[in-house]
């Protein structure tokens, strides 16, 4: 028998439900009973969800109220003591000051989850004894048995992930740790083994990456450590997001099942089950469905694959599941209505994939014929999107290929264009500019809502938009900033802003994915070949340059950070997708120039965010991540000058990276990191144009002038003032007007005192 499983479920809500609940609660309109209420009812609806599907092995406790870290730090008691807090079940006030500070301490820092776009909180180890505040995968195991009769299996974050992710001790006590954190998992473990809970989920991504001989030896002493105190729950190991490293031993502990991601680090994973084996006494979790795309499965490729796999692992210690949590995916395509047919017949979110599942366990339990009818038909879906015109355009795959054979290169090296760059611009030593948009305010809102909904002509928005520009212009003149922008008013967000006008992109209506706490995006979906088809934003920022005699610098978001923040198509390359929208893009910086923009700004915020998770990928990416940016920028005269933008990087080992990217000038956000940029830059010369944030734009505080001198002299220890611009973190579009003058005022002021001294 073939079992069916689901990893976790999206805590979203079709419609955002639980984002929703949780606002209401943090703004005061609903009492916190009234949010257990709805939340409760969110959860079990998704329980039940997932049994009427179909699935066997059904999750519970992967719900949240945040984040699945934050709660296994709540759950152990390691509430930093900054909080106010004193022993038992952690509150809810505590629990979500954690996470979003409160008005007497500021809140855990968030990353990011591996290599997705959603954040956990960073659990802070310290000096806190842990404790078990409450056994959280009791409690949900308890509720889907009582209310729904559901035999649940507990999710849990395992104890070497959860150390790994945490911080606040030091390497050298990390065996302390687990002797302190192991007993607890062993009081979660006995407590659901006299419940009679049958599988338990532990979760331990932390082993597709590098892992030392002491971090097997761990694994050992933890799995050897939970099976004797429980022997009669059955523990599933749950990889993901690549391939398990130490493959061998990881096969040999003392657990009933390992989870293996079959499609992110497929290859790798099944390359291991053909060279080892897998242990004849455990079951195999099969990743085969891709819990972080979007796209319908070929239920045929599945099944061949399943195929292979079964040569090794018999079909009954099989567990047909996804190949991780689908927590990455909307939760279903019903409510798309708009997309056109060949997309949305290609389409399967957590709800479809979950169907997936179940269909192809019936057919590794019965045979392939069980299914024929779902088999033609994901067959028919999968080919009518492989055939349709917009993935089939040989205009752009060969002017792509052509293009990206090109060495990628500006005409003069850095040295000529810092010369011919200065003569054509004049500009005084320690430049000042800002990173592209200013104040979003309620008005700017407004009108882009009243456009979109048809109230306002374009005419009428256009006119908006010109308004807010002057507007600008005229304050950065008065402000006295050296190279101005334009705004970026008519832009919501510097993706969807881009794929809305690039052909090869389509939107959902609800493919909402978490981020972070209730924070929640809908990326845009790359589905066909990227192309450019008119100026994106030639009109806004030539009108802006009309206003001025300063440079007004143009404003592009750079084909890594699309591609990083968007669903992207698995037929072709992310590196193919990176190249076509970097010829796109290469399109619009010509544009712009041939309109009589001489500076033009390719922000890259998001390239660390693709960096794979095996150290042996990480030079490629870098490499053709580079590339991209390259084909985009090259092409421009010497005396054009090209910026890019990247918030708040781990930049070290990266610096040779964005050395190569050969921009002119970089704006980083700098504040946020304490010093430690800074200190990359004593270890590192940076020879290029640079500019380091002096200010965080983060906080509404406005800095003083005192305050950006210390970063400017900070930064000038080490870097060149001869290359050195000053400007803000990052974009100003979500402060208020107030603030943004003032700060600005004191940015320029600081200036205006550094420029005496340098
Ligand atoms: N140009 C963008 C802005 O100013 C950059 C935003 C970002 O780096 N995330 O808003
Ligand atoms: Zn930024």
């Amino acid at each position: 028998m073939a079992y069916s499983s689901s990893l976790g479920y999206p805590r979203i809500g079709a419609n955002r439900e639980w984002k929703k609940a949780l606002e209401a609660f943090w703004s005061g309109k609903i009492e916190e009973a009234e949010l257990h209420a709805q939340l409760q009812d969110i959860r079990l609806n998704h329980l039940s969800n997932q049994r009427d599907k179909g699935i066997d092995l059904i999750p519970v406790n992967d719900f949240s109220y945040y984040d699945h870290v934050l709660d296994t730090a709540a759950m152990f008691g390691m509430i930093p003591e900054r909080f106010e807090y004193n022993g038992g079940p952690v509150p809810v006030s505590v629990y979500f000051a954690m996470a979003r500070g409160s008005k007497d301490a500021t809140a855990c820092e968030m990353t990011k989850w591996f290599n997705t776009n959603y954040h956990y909180i960073v659990p802070e180890l310290g000096r806190i004894t842990p404790v078990l505040t409450e056994n959280k995968p009791l409690a949900a195991y308890r509720e889907a048995k009582d209310k729904l009769g559901i035999e649940g299996k507990p999710v849990i974050l395992g104890p070497l992930t959860f150390l790994k992710l945490s911080k606040g001790y030091a390497a050298s006590e990390t065996d302390a740790w687990l002797d302190r954190l192991l007993p607890l998992y062993v009081q979660v473990l006995k407590e659901l083994e006299q419940e009679g809970v049958n599988w338990v989920q532990v979760d331990e991504p932390i082993l597709v990456t590098k892992l030392s001989d002491t971090d097997v030896s761990r694994l050992q002493k933890i799995y050897q450590t939970l099976k004797a105190a429980a022997p009669g729950v059955k523990v599933m190991l749950q990889t993901y997001f690549e391939a398990v490293e130490r493959y061998q031993e990881v096969t040999q502990l003392p657990v009933d099942g390992i989870g293996l991601d079959l499609v992110h680090g497929g290859a790798g994973n099944r390359q291991s089950i053909r060279d080892f084996g897998f242990p004849q006494d455990k079951v195999l979790g099969a990743g085969v469905i891709d819990g972080r795309g979007i796209w319908k499965a070929s239920l045929r490729e599945k099944l061949d694959l399943l195929n292979e796999i079964t040569a090794t692992v018999p079909s009954e210690r099989l567990v047909i599941q996804s190949s991780c949590s689908l927590l990455h995916v909307p939760v279903t395509v019903q409510a798309e209505t708009k997309l056109q047919p060949e997309l949305l017949g290609a389409l399967a979110f957590a709800d479809e994939k979950l169907e997936e599942i179940v269909l192809l366990s019936k057919a590794v339990q019965s045979g392939a014929s069980v299914i024929s009818a779902e088999l033609e038909k994901s067959e028919a879906a999968v080919t009518a999107l492989k055939r349709s015109g917009e993935r089939n355009r040989t205009d752009i795959q060969q002017a792509v290929a052509a293009v990206s054979a090109e060495p990628a290169q500006r005409e003069a090296a850095f040295a000529k264009r810092l010369d011919v760059q200065q003569e054509r611009w004049q500009l005084p030593i320690l430049p000042t500019t800002t990173i592209g948009s200013f104040p979003q305010s309620a008005e700017v809102r407004k009108a882009r809502q009243l456009w979109r909904k048809g109230e306002w002509n374009a005419e009428q928005y256009t006119n908006f938009i010109r308004e807010q520009i002057d507007l600008w212009i005229q304050l950065q003149e008065e402000i006295g900033l050296d190279v101005l922008v334009h705004g970026e008013f008519e832009r919501t967000d510097m993706v969807e802003f881009f794929g809305e006008k690039l052909a090869g992109f389509a939107f959902t209506q609800n493919g909402w994915v978490q981020s972070y706490g209730s924070r929640c995006v809908k990326p845009p979906i790359i589905f066909g070949d990227v192309a450019w088809e008119k100026p994106m934003t030639v009109k806004e920022t030539a009108y802006a340059q009309s206003k001025t005699k300063l440079p007004v610098k143009g404003m592009l978001t750079g084909p890594i950070t699309i591609m990083n923040w968007s669903f992207v198509r698995d037929d072709i390359s992310r590196e193919q997708i990176a190249y076509q929208l970097a010829y796109a893009l290469r399109q619009e910086v010509e544009a712009l120039e041939s309109a009589g923009i001489g500076m033009i700004q390719v922000d890259e915020p998001a390239v660390r965010e693709g960096l794979p998770l095996k150290e042996q990928d990480q030079k490629g990416y870098l490499e053709w991540a580079v590339k991209a940016f390259r084909l985009t920028t090259c092409t421009v005269q010497n005396s054009t000058q090209i910026h890019t933008h990247m918030c708040y990087c781990e930049f070290h080992d990266m610096i040779d990276s964005i050395i190569d990217m050969d921009a002119d000038v970089i704006s980083i956000e700098t504040s946020r990191s304490h010093g430690e940029l800074i200190q990359s830059f004593e270890e590192n010369t940076y020879p290029l144009g640079i500019g380091l944030g002096v200010y965080d734009i983060h906080s509404p505080r406005v800095p003083d002038v005192e305050e950006m001198t210390r970063m400017i002299d900070r930064a000038l220890r080490v870097l060149d003032p001869k290359l050195f611009w000053i400007n803000p973190d990052c974009g100003l579009k979500t402060r208020g007007i107030g603030e943004t003058v003032a700060s600005l005022r004191n940015m320029v002021e600081a200036t205006r005192l550094a420029r005496e001294k340098y």
